[in-house]
């Protein structure tokens, strides 16, 4: 079983686009399954009218799914695994501040700013009762390779800091999120953009916690865009509801192939097109820069 777990904070782009295309012909050309997860749980950013919009998008660029749930609907068994890590004494309350932890200056391996582990003593039994954050105690590095032989070891608590797994506001966190998610839904691959594979090592650690097994792990290249002097992860530059009024989901289906170096060139194509003689070998391993002109895609290559 696979999963693609998409932000609902927006439409599809053409990263989201290539995410799911690759995760997609990762499960079906080895006629495995895979999930549609919706990651809606940051209450400012996500709603149920993007989550909507999220799967009309996938539909239209022509993949299907196995399951499709979204993450909002999982509180409960978010909940029961804090429970756990609580009777374990592994929950803490964080009272800091992200300005405290930006002046501490120790540089985070996902490009943030790693945490002290400063409150590791206020250890909680009701996490419930908490109004900041709540902290995970992580002792001991992580030894974790990507598929593709990329070392993902850290000594976590470390190279980031004891991670978040409930946040101040009371949403559950990403890392928590994900890692229950993926056990539930019997996930034994997770194939997924190289941005999150700093994170990877947290993930591990918190299913070992949670008596989780841990599922092979593939990360990918981006779809990079300008902005300004810089390039940035492709995300704000064009979504698919203006995508689809300049292309045809298999023109841009296309694109997306020859981009990544699965077809030599940029022919119109349908991802079921692409699982025949789908493999990692052909996949680009270099990040590629895609430019939106107002009317056009125009892939610049490399990074
Ligand atoms: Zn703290």
């Amino acid at each position: 079983m696979n999963r693609f777990a998409p932000s609902t904070t927006g439409r599809a782009h053409p990263g989201t686009l290539l995410a799911a295309l690759l995760c997609w012909l990762d499960a079906r050309s080895r006629g495995a399954e895979v999930a549609l997860r919706m990651e809606d749980l940051d209450p400012q950013r996500c709603t149920p009218a993007l989550a909507t919009a999220m799967g009309e998008d996938l539909a239209w660029f022509g993949l299907d799914w196995d399951q499709v749930s979204v993450q909002s609907s999982h509180q409960a068994r978010y909940h029961a695994a804090l429970d756990r890590l609580a009777d374990a004494g592994l929950l803490y309350a964080c009272t800091c501040s992200r300005s405290r932890i930006k002046a501490l200056a120790r540089p985070a391996a996902d490009g943030g700013f790693a945490y002290d582990n400063a409150c590791r003593d206020a250890a909680v039994s009701d996490w419930r009762q908490v109004a900041g954050a709540v902290r995970m105690r992580l002792d001991g590095a992580i030894s974790i390779r990507d598929e593709d032989g990329t070392d993902l070891g850290q000594d976590v608590a470390v190279a980031m800091g004891d991670p978040v797994l409930r946040r101040r506001d009371g949403a559950v966190a990403y890392h928590l999120a994900s890692v229950v998610d993926d056990a539930a839904s019997g996930v034994t691959r997770v194939v997924r953009g190289r941005d999150l594979a700093a994170s990877t090592a947290i993930q591990v650690a918190v299913q070992r916690a949670l008596g989780l097994r841990t599922p092979v792990y593939r990360h990918h290249l981006l779809v990079l865009e300008r902005r300004g002097t810089k390039l940035a992860k492709f995300h704000g530059a064009v979504g698919a509801d203006v995508l689809c009024e300049h292309y045809g989901s298999a023109q841009l289906c296309g694109i997306l192939a020859h981009l990544s170096g699965l077809r030599d060139s940029a022919a119109a194509c349908h991802p079921h097109d692409l699982i025949a003689d789908f493999s990692w070998d052909r996949v680009r391993v270099r990040d590629q820069v895609l430019d939106w002109t107002g009317s056009d895609l125009v892939w610049g290559g490399d990074e």
